[in-house]
């Protein structure tokens, strides 16, 4: 048996954490952590005081430029998509994962006075050197982040989700045919939003915002990473915990056209008919052209447009495009987003060395205003 952890060694572990590095700019939200745990009524304490001794092994021991550079990214789209001007959560970037390193979100929660205090781990695949250009998928994750407080926007999903179950339930018993039953299952498995995000409609949704910020960065990232994903798995593969990529393409095209970036398409959409020709048969299977629910994936993409008209969000037009990469030279005049932005723009324009100096000045100069 462990002794019980006591707030004395949690208080410790940080007291050593602050001597080793002072300046750590996530040393005051760990304390903030210890202290919520501390002060936790006594029937969730114990529980509490564990949930911190856990985050404060996540949280990144060194501060490092690279550090100050995510952390202005993930402030400045925080803030962006919440209208605050402080994070209203604690974000906690995860590096160093292990072999099994990729993008990634989790919502933890510390127990505190029966309420919880919902404290995020956004999962972080770069190595010493951040490339700019993935970070559309930390933009993706802070997305999610963000959504974690609005399950409410999803009401009309859930409602027609659970109208579709209904009516497979019907079709299954009137023709006593199984896939009807499994349809209905499906729907609701994949298409129920839920609390944590593990659904489609919220992956769509995310998806949406992140064409919306991000435009034409971001629809080539999905291209790229598409094309590489779908080298040995099916696009078409329905699975627990993955959206089948051919419906997220399909989505994302739509809401290209609909933002006005319909040209940029044009890859994602050959994209989708080499699928076609490579599994034909899964592409027509009357399963998948079920659960792939043109009304469904409107109204996630809806919810999303109306929830970006909700904070007044400005959404990335060519024009605002043509301004940023007018001054993506000058890395310190760019922003978190605009930084991420004019790293795709430079990427394309400039030899991949040329780029990562690029990155390398982008890294120091966040570091300088840090
Ligand atoms: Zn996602």
């Amino acid at each position: 048996m462990h002794d019980p952890l006591s707030i004395i060694s949690l208080q410790h572990s940080l007291k050593v954490w602050a001597e080793r590095s002072p300046t750590h700019p996530l040393l005051g939200n760990a304390q903030h952590i210890v202290a919520l745990a501390a002060s936790s009524a006594p029937r969730h304490r114990q529980a509490a005081l564990e949930e911190a001794k856990f985050l404060l092994q996540v949280f990144p021991q060194h501060e490092t430029d690279a550090l100050h550079l995510d952390l202005a990214v993930i402030h400045h789209v925080v803030t962006l998509l919440t209208g605050q001007s402080t994070p209203d959560r604690i974000i906690i970037p995860v590096y160093d994962v292990g072999p099994e390193r990729a993008w990634g979100h989790h919502e933890r929660q510390l127990p505190f006075e029966g309420v919880v205090c919902p404290v995020h781990l956004v999962f972080i695949d770069r190595g010493q050197e951040p490339d700019l250009r993935t970070y559309v998928w930390l933009v993706h994750e802070l997305v999610h982040v963000v959504l974690a407080r609005h399950l409410h926007l999803f009401t009309e999903g859930g409602r027609m989700a659970a109208q579709r179950v209904q009516q497979w339930i019907l079709a299954g018993l009137a023709s006593d045919d199984p896939v009807g039953e499994q349809l209905a299952v499906d729907f609701q498995r994949y298409w129920s939003p839920h609390r944590y995000q593990e659904d489609w409609p919220h992956e769509i949704a995310v998806d949406t915002i992140c064409m919306q910020l991000l435009g034409p960065a971001y629809a080539e990232a999905l291209h790229r990473h598409y094309g590489e994903g779908t080298a040995n798995i099916s696009a078409y593969l329905i699975e627990p915990s993955h959206i089948p990529l051919e419906l997220r393409t399909q989505a994302m095209i739509r809401m290209g056209e609909h933002l006005g970036w319909g040209d940029i398409m044009q890859p994602l959409r050959e994209l989708q008919s080499a699928w076609e020709h490579q599994w034909p048969e899964a592409a027509r299977a009357s399963q998948y052209r079920a659960l792939r629910d043109d009304g469904l994936i409107g109204e996630a993409q809806r919810t999303a447009l109306s929830f970006c008209e909700a904070i007044g969000l400005q959404p990335l037009t060519p024009r605002l495009l043509a301004t940023i990469t007018e001054k993506s030279g000058d890395v310190k005049g760019l922003a978190g987003l605009e930084l991420i932005i004019a790293a795709w723009w430079v990427g394309r324009q400039v030899p991949e060395d040329e780029y990562w100096a690029w990155g390398e000045r982008a890294v120091r100069s966040y570091a300088d205003d840090a």
